[in-house]
């Protein structure tokens, strides 16, 4: 592995003047060490603010469906491959979806994201249907832009989403697509891949995103970060991997280092693309979470994740506050 100097993170300057980084030189730059990493955040930081200003979006998911997932994830709390103590409920009602809405637009999240556990719908089906119904009473009620994440789609049931009223769908490739066969069994990176075309063919937009820490190398986090850039989309969520207790995947003891050198060179790959920091930040970056945003992100997740809770709202809000 070649260490990284000075020279290269001027070098990197030119993703300024809308020059693109090679993989050769991102790999370079993510192994970023003392006394330079305030040299890589600083370009990440620079990069952030002209594409994005100072503002920091927000944005607040519901899990509308847990557990009983039939894929074998082995980071997943809601796979029915693993014994967890994640909560295993169906599909909430329509009314109970838009009153998680309200509460998120009460809290000032700008977005709504409606998470279902599962592999998907190739095809519609009555669940299916009842999250498009979900999407349009929430739109008409509350005006927040809505999102879903339903799993894998085809252009058809993507189409369904969009005429519903949605604007973007979640869908994660999770890992570099080479290190996916190790995290899951059950389907492949070209199915999620699939899915992310298929939903940008129809004119969705597409936050896709995923976890560090998986037992990728950095190689791979490079890899992640170009295959995103490949894909075109349009947000980017980063998760840091947390052990749940049950789950295959053994802890990952990824350093803060490692954490704000990979939004970085994400950042510097992706530079017109929203970066959001997600589940992992409260414990993991506990009261370094300022510094992802001079790292290079310029979103974060509010209010709970999936399978664990969140921080309270008002902290947050002060964070955002404070980066002004
Ligand atoms: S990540 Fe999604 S597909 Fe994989 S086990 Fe969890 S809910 Fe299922």
């Amino acid at each position: 592995m070649k260490s990284i100097t000075s020279k290269e993170i001027l070098d990197a300057y030119k993703v300024l003047n809308g020059e693109e980084l090679t993989p050769g030189e991102a790999l370079a730059l993510i192994q970023t060490k003392p006394p330079y990493l305030m040299d890589l955040y600083s370009l990440a930081d620079k990069t952030r603010l002209k594409f994005f200003k100072s503002k920091i979006d927000t944005c607040e998911i519901t899990n509308a469906k847990s557990g009983a997932c039939s894929e074998d994830c082995s980071f997943c709390a809601q796979s029915a491959h693993h014994k967890t103590n994640a909560s295993v409920y169906s599909l909430k009602t329509k009314e109970e979806l838009l009153k998680a809405a309200k509460i998120a637009k009460g809290h000032g999240a700008e977005s709504f994201c409606i998470v279902v556990s599962g592999k998907g719908y190739p095809k519609a089906n009555a669940e299916f249907n009842s999250i498009i119904e979900s999407i349009g009473l929430i739109r008409r009620e509350t005006g927040l832009e809505l999102h879903c994440s339903p799993g894998i789609l085809t252009k058809e049931t993507a189409k369904m989403i969009k005429d519903a009223g949605a604007i973007m769908i979640n869908h994660n490739l999770e890992t570099a697509p080479s290190n996916f066969k190790d995290i899951c069994t059950t389907h492949k990176i070209q199915d999620r891949i699939n899915t992310v075309k298929a939903a940008k063919y129809v004119g969705l937009k597409v936050c896709c995103g995923g976890i560090i820490g998986l037992g990728e190398t950095l190689q791979q986090r490079v890899e992640f970060a170009f295959a995103l850039k490949e894909l075109d989309v349009d947000a980017i969520p980063v998760n840091i991997h947390q052990k749940i207790p049950g789950t295959k995947l053994p802890e990952s003891n990824i350093s803060l280092t490692e954490i704000l050198n990979f939004i970085a060179v994400l950042r510097l790959v992706n530079p017109t693309k929203g970066i959001k920091i997600a589940a992992g930040r409260n414990s993991i970056l506990a009261d370094y979470q300022g510094l992802v945003f001079h790292a290079g992100a310029n979103g974060m997740l509010i209010g709970g994740y999936l399978t664990i809770p969140g921080r309270d709202i008002e902290k947050d809000r002060n964070l955002i506050n404070s980066l002004r």
